[in-house]
C-alpha cells in the first residue's frame, strides 16, 4: 500500500506484521496530515526486498514480524550500507534513521536494537496511545538523519580530498624519483647525523652500493674519499658542509673509493639542506665521474711534454751541427756536408711534426678543404715507398707491397691520401722491431679500395684499441716510449671520414697490427648517396 501527501517530506517505510497497527498508522498520517510517502512491509522478507531496491529517511519496524525480527532488519541495513558496488550506498547520504516499536516488557531488546543501530524505540500500548507521539519521534529521526547525512557528505569529501592529495603526492614522489634516476650525476642525501636517506642509481653505480642496503646507514660506511695522487684519506665535503652551513666542493684530485676498494676521480659537490626557517635538516651532495676529463688533462699534459720533447730533441741537434760548422771554417766539405745532411733531415723532422700540429688545428677549426681528383693508388705508394725504405732498412724491416691488378680510379684528395699512407707505413715501422715485415696491400672490392698496411710489430693492447684514434693518444709504454705526439691516427681517422670511408684495427700485442681502410672510388657520391 502506498500512501503519498501532497507535501511529501519525509520517505517512510513502516515494517508491521499486525494488520490493525498499520491502518491505525496509515489513519494517523490522514488525520494529521502528516506530509509522509510511504511504503508498508508486513513480513522481513517483503521489507528486504524494498529495502533493497529503494531509499527511505525514516524506517518504522516492529520488533517481531512473524518471518524475523528487527535486527534482522538492521543487518540488511548495514549490509547495504557496505557494499561499495551498491547503487544505494553509493551516495552522499547516511542509511535511514529507525525507529524500532517493540511490546511493554521488551525495553531490554529496545536497548539492544539501539546499540545494533536503531536510532530511537517506542514501547507500544493497547491503546496506541504511542502514535501520539509518533510524528515527533519522526520529526526527531528526521533531523538525527540530516545530521547524519551531513556528516556522511562531510566524511565523503574529506575522503575524496584526502584521496587525490594522495594521488598528487605519489605523483610528486614518483616524478621526483624518475627525475632523480635519470640525472647522470650521483646524488646522495644524508641527515644531521649523516645518515643515508636518499642514493641515486648513479649514486649506485659510483659507490657499487644498492640503495636499499644504505637507506639510514651512515655515509661514512658507504664511501670515502682520497686524494688520487697520495692516495692519502680527504674529508668528505659532507663533513664539511655541516661545519660550514655552506655550499662545499671537493678538490681536483678527489677520488671516490667504492665499496669493492675500486678508486674513481670524481667532482663532489655538497649543499646544505635547510628548512624555511634556515635550520640544517641535512646535506645533499652531487657527485661526477670525472674519469674522462682527468684522462684527457693527462693525455694534454703529455702532449705538451712529448711535443716539447719531439721539438727539442730535432733543434738541439741542429744547433750543435751547425755550431761546429761556424765553429770550423776549415772543416773538409765532405764532413760539412754530412753534417748539413744531418741539418736537413732533422729540419725535416720539424717540420712535418709542425705540419702535423698545424693540420690538427686545422681539422678542428673546419678549415680542411677536401679536393677531389682521379688518384692513382698505386703510384702514391710507389712516391711514399723511397722516403721510408733508409727508415726500414737501418732497422733491417722488410717492406712489402701487394697491389692488385684493377684497382680503378679513386676520387680523391691526392695530398691527403698520401699523408694517411705515409702515417701508417711510419707507425708499422716505427712500432716493428728489427728483422721484421712491413707489408701494404691494395684490393678492388665491390667499388670500394681496401687498403691494408700490416705488420709484425709489438701490437697495440686489447684495452688501449678503442682509443687510439683519439687525439694525442699514445700507448704507454714504461720501459721504452717510441718518439711521436698521438697525433697520427687522428689525422688518419679524418682523412678517411672526408672520404666518407671506415678505418678497422686488428692487433696481437707482440704478434703484430693491421689497418684496414675502405675507401668508395668516388666518395663525393658515397657522402651524398
Ligand atoms: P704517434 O705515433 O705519434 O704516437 P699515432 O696517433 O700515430 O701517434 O699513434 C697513436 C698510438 O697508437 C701510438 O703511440 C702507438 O702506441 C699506437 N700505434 C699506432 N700504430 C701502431 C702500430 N702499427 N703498432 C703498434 N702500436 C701502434
Amino acid at each position: 500500500m502506498n500512501n503519498v501527501t501532497k507535501d511529501a517530506k519525509c520517505k517512510i517505510l513502516l515494517i508491521e506484521d499486525d494488520e490493525l497497527d498499520r491502518v491505525a498508522f496509515e489513519r494517523l498520517v490522514k488525520q494529521q496530515r502528516l506530509p509522509y510517502n510511504y511504503d508498508t512491509a508486513t513480513c522481513f522478507e517483503q521489507a528486504k526486498t524494498i529495502l533493497g531496491s529503494d531509499r527511505f529517511d525514516v524506517v518504522i519496524v516492529d520488533y517481531l514480524l512473524g518471518d524475523g525480527t528487527a535486527f534482522d532488519v538492521l543487518d540488511v541495513l548495514e549490509h547495504t550500507a557496505a557494499q561499495e558496488d551498491c547503487p544505494l550506498a553509493e551516495t552522499d547520504a547516511a542509511g535511514p534513521a529507525v525507529i524500532l516499536t517493540t511490546g511493554a516488557g521488551n525495553e531490554e531488546t529496545a536497548v539492544r536494537a539501539m546499540k545494533a543501530g536503531a536510532y530511537d524505540y517506542m514501547i507500544k500500548d493497547l491503546e496506541r496511545n504511542y502514535l501520539k507521539v509518533l510524528p515527533q519521534v519522526v520529526e526527531k529521526a528526521l533531523a538525527h538523519k540530516k545530521t547524519e547525512d551531513a556528516l556522511k557528505q562531510y566524511h565523503n569529501n574529506l575522503e575524496s580530498l584526502v584521496k587525490e592529495r594522495t594521488e598528487q603526492l605519489a605523483e610528486e614522489k614518483e616524478l621526483l624519483s624518475v627525475t632523480l634516476s635519470s640525472m647522470t650525476d650521483g646524488v646522495i642525501a644524508v641527515n644531521t647525523e649523516k645518515r643515508v636517506i636518499l642514493f641515486n642509481k648513479v649514486a649506485e653505480n659510483l659507490a657499487k652500493w644498492r640503495s636499499q642496503e644504505v637507506q639510514g646507514k651512515p655515509v661514512d660506511g658507504v664511501f670515502r674519499f682520497i686524494d688520487e695522487k697520495t692516495r692519502k684519506s680527504l674529508e668528505s665535503p659532507i663533513d664539511k658542509v655541516l661545519k660550514s652551513g655552506n655550499m662545499e666542493s671537493g678538490t681536483d684530485r678527489d677520488a671516490l673509493v667504492a665499496r669493492d676498494g675500486s678508486k674513481c676521480p670524481i667532482s663532489a659537490t655538497a649543499a646544505p639542506i635547510c628548512k624555511n626557517d634556515g635550520t640544517t635538516i641535512g646535506v645533499v651532495m652531487v657527485l661526477r665521474d670525472v674519469s674522462r676529463e682527468r684522462e684527457v688533462d693527462r693525455m694534454k699534459t703529455d702532449f705538451v711534454s712529448s711535443v716539447s720533447h719531439e721539438l727539442r730533441t730535432p733543434l738541439t741537434s741542429i744547433k750543435a751541427y751547425t755550431a761546429t760548422i761556424l765553429r770550423d771554417p776549415n772543416m773538409p766539405d765532405k764532413t760539412r756536408h754530412e753534417f748539413l745532411s744531418v741539418i736537413d733531415e732533422e729540419s725535416n723532422r720539424l717540420k712535418s711534426l709542425i705540419d702535423g700540429l698545424l693540420e690538427v688545428s686545422r681539422i678542428e677549426a673546419g678549415t680542411v678543404k677536401v679536393v677531389r681528383e682521379p688518384v692513382d693508388i698505386a703510384a702514391i705508394i710507389d712516391q711514399v715507398l723511397p722516403a721510408l725504405r733508409p727508415i726500414a732498412d737501418k732497422k733491417n724491416i722488410h717492406l712489402e707491397t701487394d697491389l692488385g691488378d684493377e684497382l680503378g680510379r679513386l676520387q680523391a684528395d691526392e695530398s691527403k691520401i698520401r699523408s694517411m699512407i705515409t702515417n701508417l707505413l711510419n707507425n708499422a715501422i716505427k712500432f716493428t722491431p728489427e728483422q721484421g715485415e712491413v707489408c701494404v696491400s691494395v684490393r678492388l672490392q665491390a667499388q670500394e679500395l681496401v687498403i691494408r698496411v700490416s705488420d709484425t710489430g709489438i701490437g697495440i693492447p686489447k684495452e688501449d684499441l678503442p682509443r687510439i684514434f683519439d687525439r694525442f693518444y699514445r700507448v704507454y709504454q714504461p720501459d721504452r716510449q717510441m718518439p711521436g705526439t698521438g697525433l697520427g691516427l687522428a689525422i688518419v681517422k679524418e682523412i678517411v671520414n672526408m672520404h666518407a670511408g671506415r678505418i678497422e684495427v686488428e692487433s696481437e700485442p707482440g704478434q703484430g697490427t693491421t689497418f684496414t681502410i675502405f675507401l668508395p672510388l668516388d666518395s663525393q657520391a658515397a657522402l651524398y648517396s
